[in-house]
């Protein structure tokens, strides 16, 4: 009998809600406690230092060398008043998590003893010993050391003691090596280039900013259980496993009463989140059994990001509290729904006005369409690179698998929005203006309600949909680090914008009338990036057939999908927007290919372990029984009444050997290419050889590992069966 796994079920069938200590005041009191906010800073430091710090962050300027010193002694002074000890710089490398290395704030006093200080050097720049970072071969080639430098637009928080500060990291030349370094970068330019275009309809706008508001659905295990899966400890997912009789069929799960396990883990996450100044506000049930959604109150992106960094590692530790491990696999579970990360993204000027939500007078209106076609058009022609910028090796089984939606970008936009583009583009300019007497121009188009009626009941097979006043972005994995999606998105909508301004103004330089010359630049968009709309079932085969026939990017294979980032269109775009030079494009290529290398590679030997040295040899041990009843009967009842009765285990029998065999020449296949694979120098070759030649046995030995979990005795089964992972909480 497997004792492992009848001990963690009846370890997990017992566990209580462990109670959680609700802070007597309100939110308010205790939201961002331990972030150095801008109270914070006023209150530690001196008024010049204080002005000098919001203007270089208000106006994006570079912190004067001579302030930072004091800075540094205010922000250490705080933290110590909080308990710290330690501070780090905290950035996010090219891998799935961030990276920080503590250090003391004490130094020699020179009497013998110890002081705390903390200086303007070590706050805004660091030398981490990055040699073992994902690099993609720039260090190789360049400079040996890396160096991480303060972001002043997000504020140092304190975690577990330690002072936080949020940085970049970035090579001796100047290459980034992380996330943050360029979806700041990107922000500047849609900062850049759509500050520019609003001030056609604004002339005193001075910024755009970009927001994120992302939406983290995750599962949970329970930590026994968890345990006793080699494959969810060390790959995220189950590699085996059948089907529950019962899963999501009967959809009770999604927005049900939260279990009470579940809910006092939530309970002392947000309060943690709060305190670190994480907005989050909604949390329900999600559609797979113990699967569940968190979200917060969206912020300007470069912050909501490092908030989603650090709440997903918080989610982990509270999780432990609550003897539950989270899953942020994109897809824990074959079967039942993944998780994704939908990212709500929008821009917004400095005077507050969403530039994706339609207004009220037909300027403003002009406004929104001349943004919602030119995000039509930038997706369009980077549908290739976005879908790039959300694939992953974990991801792919969730987009583009067998059971999931297709590994393709298109927009929804609702039946309103898209009556409106028909008619814009089906008309005439002229006819589209009519000139009232006091009144000025007039747009002739009926008018855009702000509720769109159809958007309260979108459509949710779309992997970009307009949903408002903002697009949703939900090809995006659970487990992903957003800046890549946003990187993407805010170049691609950057570069675009850009062109159009080009373009704009010359038609203004030949004469044009402001309200001609967009409206000509918005039809030619619109007919342009036609074949991006797609407001039908996602989901169908269909669409999979027709968005071939569009001419949209259909390639399935993660590997291949990474060469949208080298192709000459996206090249010329991250240069145009200053976003990533063709060498920083490579390294990072490179380390895509290198990091699905990887992942396969430790799915297949946990795989190929579990297989030959836990299933199969609790498949014989089971078949070995059912031999021995077979002698049993045959010796009790000789003859033909025997061998009639025997039947039904020699026909086990057979089918598990047929089983074990394919499995055990499965696995062959699978060493051997992985063998034949590792060989191969290049990296995106290799990438390409594990996609194509060792995933495929892979299923294969899933399969009828399922098969023979049907058929060994249960009381014999080793591993925490479906049932038992998603539905004990
Ligand atoms: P859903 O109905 O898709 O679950 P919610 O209404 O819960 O969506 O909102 C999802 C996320 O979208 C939240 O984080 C919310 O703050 C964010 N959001 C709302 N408006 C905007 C906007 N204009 N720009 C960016 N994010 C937004
Ligand atoms: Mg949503």
């Amino acid at each position: 009998m497997s004792k492992l796994r009848f001990k963690v079920v009846e370890e997990a069938f017992d566990r209580k809600a462990i109670p959680v200590e609700i802070p007597e005041e309100r939110p308010e009191a205790y939201y961002a406690k331990y972030v150095f906010n801008r109270k914070k800073m006023f209150e530690y430091l001196p008024k010049d230092t204080y002005c000098a710090l919001v203007d270089a962050i208000d106006n994006k300027r570079a912190l004067p060398r001579e302030v930072a010193d004091s800075v540094a002694d205010g922000m250490k002074r705080w933290a110590i008043d909080n308990g710290a000890r330690h501070y780090t710089h905290w950035f996010h490398p090219l891998t799935d998590g961030t990276a920080e290395k503590h250090d003391a704030f004490v130094e020699h006093d020179g009497k013998g003893g110890m002081v705390e200080t903390f200086s303007g050097k070590l706050l805004v720049q660091q030398e981490p010993d990055a040699s073992s970072f994902p690099n993609g071969g720039i260090r190789n080639t360049f400079e040996a050391r890396g160096y991480s430098a303060w972001d002043i637009s997000s504020p140092a928080f304190i975690l577990d003691k330690t002072l936080c500060i949020p940085t970049i990291f970035i090579s001796y030349t100047g290459e980034s090596l992380d996330y943050k370094t360029p979806l700041l970068r990107a922000l500047n330019a849609v900062d850049n280039a759509a500050t520019a275009v609003a001030r056609y309809f604004d002339p005193e706008v001075r910024h755009v900013n970009s927001y994120l508001g992302w939406e983290q659905e995750y599962f949970l295990v329970d930590e026994s259980l968890y345990s006793a899966r080699p494959d969810l400890v060390l790959t995220g997912r189950t590699l085996m496993g059948h089907e529950s009789a019962k899963n999501q069929q009967l959809e009770d799960h999604y927005f049900g009463a939260i279990p009470s396990r579940v809910e006092a883990f939530m309970l002392e996450l947000e309060l943690e989140a709060h305190k670190l100044g994480i907005p989050v506000k909604t949390r329900h049930n999600e559609v797979a059994p113990n699967q569940f959604e968190l979200a917060p109150i969206f912020e300007e992106i470069n912050l909501a990001n490092d908030h989603n960094l650090l709440l997903m590692s918080l989610m982990g530790e509270v999780a432990r509290r609550h003897n539950f491990r989270v899953l942020l696999h994109e897809k824990p579970f074959a079967g039942i729904n993944g998780s994704g990360k939908h990212n709500n993204w929008s821009l917004g000027t400095d005077k507050g006005v969403l530039l994706f939500a339609p207004g009220k007078t037909p300027m403003q209106n002009l406004q929104f369409l001349t943004f919602i076609a030119n995000v039509m058009a930038a997706v369009y022609n980077h549908n290739a690179l976005l879908k790039a910028s959300i694939s992953s090796a974990t991801n792919a089984h969730r987009l583009g698998a067998n059971e999931a939606p297709p590994a393709i970008i298109s927009i929804f936009l609702g039946s309103q929005i898209n009556e409106i583009l028909n008619k814009l583009e089906n008309s005439d300019t002229n006819d589209l203006l009519t000139f009232g007497a006091k009144k000025g121009l007039k747009l002739d188009i009926d008018q855009i309600p702000e509720l769109l009626i159809d958007n309260t009941d979108r459509n949710r097979t779309s992997p970009f949909a307009f949903t408002g006043n903002r697009f949703e972005f939900r090809a995006v994995g659970s487990s992903a680090n957003c800046a890549s999606a946003m990187i993407a998105l805010n170049a691609a909508v950057a570069r675009q914008l850009m062109e159009f301004k080009v373009k704009v103004d010359a038609r203004l330089a030949a004469g044009n009338d402001l309200t001609h010359a967009l409206l000509a630049e918005i039809k030619e968009l619109i007919s342009h990036s036609r074949a991006i709309h797609f407001d039908g079932n996602g989901y169908s085969d269909e669409w999979k057939a027709e968005a071939a026939q569009r001419g949209l990017d259909c390639e399935t294979s993660v590997p291949k999908i990474f060469d949208a980032y080298l192709n000459p269109s996206s090249v010329d775009m991250f240069k145009q927007t200053g976003v990533f030079s063709e060498l920083e494009l490579q390294a990072r290529n490179e380390v895509k290919w290198e990091m699905y290398t990887k992942k396969i590679q430790i799915e297949a030997r946990v795989l190929g372990d579990l297989a030959v040295n836990h299933i199969i040899p609790v498949a014989i041990r089971y078949q070995s029984v059912l031999t021995d009843n077979v002698f049993k009967l045959k010796t009790l009842f000789p003859n033909e009444k025997g061998d009639k009765l025997a039947q039904l285990d020699l026909d086990t029998i057979e089918r598990m050997s047929a089983h074990m065999a394919t499995i055990m020449e499965e696995v062959k296949k699978m060493v051997n290419a992985r063998k034949e694979a590792n060989k191969i120098e290049s990296e995106r070759e290799k990438a390409i050889a594990y996609h194509d030649n060792v995933v495929p046995p892979m299923d294969i030995i899933r399969y009828h590992i399922d098969k023979l979990e049907l058929m060994v005795d249960d009381e014999m089964w080793p591993l925490p069966k479906y049932r038992e992972l998603l539905f004990i909480r």
